[in-house]
């Protein structure tokens, strides 16, 4: 699986699993509000100028999520970030956001 398809599995796994703990979403359907950031979040991966050759979103220079998409990633991550340590290897974790930073 390429780079940015697994980034794309990840990201959306990771707003299922917050959705179900907070919004009372499922793993096939989210809530609208989940539902519209992973398209979003789809969208921004599909559309990145670094394709393939892309590294972790936080250290990116660009940081192309506009503010609401951005509050409410940083909120999944917050959630789901430790949560799916326990599920998958290391090095499928996508750091979109610094945490607890404002950019
Ligand atoms: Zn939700």
């Amino acid at each position: 699986m390429s780079r940015i398809h697994r980034e794309r599995a990840t990201v959306r796994e990771m707003i299922a699993l917050y959705c179900r703990g907070n919004h009372g979403g499922s793993e096939t359907s989210l809530c609208p509000v989940c539902s519209d950031l992973a398209s979003y979040a789809d969208g921004r991966l599909s559309d990145c100028p670094f394709g393939e050759s892309k590294g972790a979103c936080r250290s990116c220079p660009i940081h192309c999520y506009d503010d609401e998409h951005r509050i409410l990633i940083r909120d999944v991550m917050r959630y789901s970030g430790p949560r799916m340590l326990l599920r998958r290897p290391l090095d499928a974790i996508v750091h979109l956001v610094r945490p607890g930073g404002s950019a």
